[in-house]
């Protein structure tokens, strides 16, 4: 991305000095004054002096320049000149009249010779200022997709500060259109928002009782969840104009706009209550202002002006300040106190009943074959946003177009899950046999070790095809319900079964591949937030360890416990993922007829459902070895 911006920065400027090429070689050629060859340059003085000494024939006068052409002499003697009026020379008239030369004026070709000169002239200003202009947008845009920790200070160069931002953008207010039946499975959110949209309704009820509504209220929760959306919706049900702006049009390139901008929307607000304000990714405005040396004054400012503006409004005209964020932890606490931020309006990720439920309202906007079964979907998808979701509804459509049908069909909804979880099919990744037996072993590996387990999260698709986000294969487990509380030995039989893999792979080849490095990654995680956060270790017992960062960006935890017992930590995550793999090989060894069995017929068939291979797993072999190897 950021490469992409240079070079179309550098070939920008590219263009701006062949146009200032092009300009001045445009002047030369169309000005005689400075062309050399046939006609000379002279004087006024020698040109009045040639006039009174009657040599000169001809005089013509452009006079919108006040450039002068003139011959002397005549037929093959005849010489032209050029020089340039004397500014007010009332005497010349008269002098040309008395040396009989014959003069004119150019003027009927004055107004064409106005606007070449014009255009001429200003056609360098025009361009320096319109690439200025459009580099200030391409920076603006690059630095909204690299985020907003890029803070050009007010110096760069350029001089471009006033383009392209007369005053603050102004932000119009808008007639969203949505309304809660857009929302689905988000219906404690929609309860709290409930209150608002009354109040936005009705601002004189609350008034006149004397009752205090919210001035703002924060929705928090994982990206893609439907923060925004909500956020409209409610505008949209109490059918007043949306107000909204991001966190990151804040972060602005010169210093001073932020604030000014607070100051507009709050202005435009006013004049259009009862509205909504809405301020998205509001933490990147609002996050903790500290004492470092690295403080950010820009946004302190912008900060500081939107604490004064949402302490300043009179809220019995009915303005709402909603704001969305997901790292509410690193919110300044002035933000949050009483009289602002004040509300929390959780919004999480949907569970099973609310993923079905998106699925069937996005669903509506796609023609769907009939009994297609969303509720299937919605297990599959445990951890999705609702975004998401509706991409997959999308990838869905899309799909059913590239095959030729006019309907969509619960494959293609299946295929596009896949995709939106692991990545497009990759055709360009062609294993060899020899991989791709390992990648079946080692997915069947995985496989076994869950079904053998438990049966609560059973195993509904094993697939060995490439995808683009580099997966050589995947196993699917859909939950049967959603479960609120994991216990420890459902977390140890997760690292288990994330050591399949691997443990497969050495049971059955004696050697290890870089396959497992996801699982080994994903075992260790869920095993350090046992030991530093849930409480779940012999060694530590219930003693918090950690703090979690960014619990909706999937953030980590950072230790708070001291060096020695940062190595003791170790040592216990070591432990339970080595216990997790030994239980991993003790699960395949048991089962190794049937781990052959599966491995083959799913290197044969690329994709096999839960079905097919709980079949081959619980069939009654009579301990007989089996190696279907064709
Ligand atoms: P956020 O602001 O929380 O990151 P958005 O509101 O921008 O998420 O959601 C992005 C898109 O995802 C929405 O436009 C909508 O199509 C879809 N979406 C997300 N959550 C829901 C939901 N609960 N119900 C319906 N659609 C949703
Ligand atoms: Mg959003
Ligand atoms: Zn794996």
């Amino acid at each position: 991305m950021e490469m992409d911006n240079k070079k179309k920065r550098q070939s920008m400027i590219l263009y701006l000095i062949i146009a200032a090429a092009a300009v001045i070689a445009l002047r030369t050629f169309l000005f005689p004054s400075i062309m050399n060859g046939q006609i000379q340059e002279t004087s006024y003085s020698e040109f009045l002096g040639m006039v009174d000494k009657k040599e000169v024939k001809q005089v013509k006068l452009d006079t919108s320049t006040g450039d002068i052409t003139f011959t002397t002499g005549s037929g093959m003697d005849s010489k032209e000149f050029h020089t340039t009026l004397w500014p007010n020379d009332d005497s010349l008239v008269k002098r040309l009249q008395d040396s009989g030369a014959t003069f004119s004026a150019q003027i009927p070709s004055q107004s064409a010779n106005m606007l070449l000169y014009l255009l001429i002239n200003l056609l360098p200003l025009i361009m320096i200022f319109g690439g200025a202009w459009l580099l200030n947008r391409r920076l603006k845009k690059a630095m909204g997709e690299d985020g907003p920790s890029m803070n050009f200070g007010g110096g760069f160069g350029l001089g471009a500060g006033g383009l392209g931002r007369s005053g603050a953008k102004e932000v119009k207010g808008e007639e969203t259109g949505i309304t809660f039946s857009d929302v689905a499975g988000q219906d404690e959110a929609k309860e709290s928002l409930e209150e608002i949209v009354s109040f936005l309704e009705h601002p004189e009820k609350y008034a006149a009782i004397g009752a205090r509504c919210p001035r703002g209220a924060l929705l928090v929760g994982p990206p893609g969840t439907g923060k925004t959306l909500l956020a409209k919706a409610v505008a949209g049900e109490a059918k007043v104009p949306f107000f909204s702006i991001s966190g990151s049009e804040f972060v602005e390139m010169f210093v001073g706009r932020g604030a000014a901008k607070v100051r507009d929307l709050f202005k435009q607000a006013k004049e259009k209550a009862p509205c909504i304000i809405f301020i998205d990714e509001i933490d990147t405005v609002g996050k903790k202002r500290d004492a470092g040396l690295n403080t950010n004054d820009e946004r302190e400012q912008t900060l500081n002006q939107l604490l004064a503006e949402m302490d300043g409004f009179d809220n019995h005209k009915g303005i709402v300040v909603l704001a969305a964020t997901n790292r509410p932890d690193s919110l300044d606490a002035a933000l949050l106190r009483p009289g602002r931020f004040d509300r929390r309006i959780p919004v999480e990720l949907p569970d099973l009943t609310g993923r079905e439920a998106i699925l069937k309202l996005h669903a509506g906007d796609v023609k769907m074959e009939g009994g297609v079964d969303f509720a299937a979907v919605a297990r599959q998808t445990p951890g999705a946003s609702g975004a998401d979701l509706a991409n997959m509804i999308n990838e869905a459509a899309l799909r059913a177009v590239r095959m030729g049908r006019t309907r969509v069909t619960q494959t293609d909804i299946e295929e596009s899950v896949d995709t939106v979880i692991a990545g497009e099919k990759k055709k360009s990744t062609v294993l060899s046999e020899h991989e791709k037996e390992v990648v079946a072993y080692h997915e069947t590996g995985h496989a076994i070790v869950a079904a053998v387990q438990d049966g609560k999260a059973p195993v509904s698709k094993i697939t060995i095809v490439p995808r683009t986000s580099g997966a050589l294969g995947f196993t699917m487990q859909a939950e049967e319900d959603e479960r609120y509380l994991t216990t420890r030995e459902e977390y140890k039989q997760r690292i288990a079964v994330l050591c399949g893999g691997r443990a497969a792979e050495e049971l059955i080849f004696g050697h290890m591949t870089s396959g497992a490095a996801n699982d080994i990654e994903k075992a260790t995680k869920i095993a350090r937030a046992m030991v530093t956060q849930l409480g779940m270790s012999e060694r530590f017992g219930m003693m918090a360890l950690g703090e979690s960062r960014n619990r909706y960006l999937g953030g980590g935890s950072e230790l708070t416990c001291s060096e020695g017992t940062a190595r003791d930590v170790d040592e216990e995550v070591k432990t339970l993922v080595e216990e997790g793999h030994s239980t991993a090989l003790k699960t395949l060894r048991e089962n190794r007829f049937k781990l052959h069995e599966i491995a083959h017929y799913l290197q044969k068939k690329e994709t096999i459902t839960g079905e097919e291979f709980m079949n081959i797993l619980n069939r009654d072999d009579g301990f007989a070895p089996r190696y279907p190897q064709e």
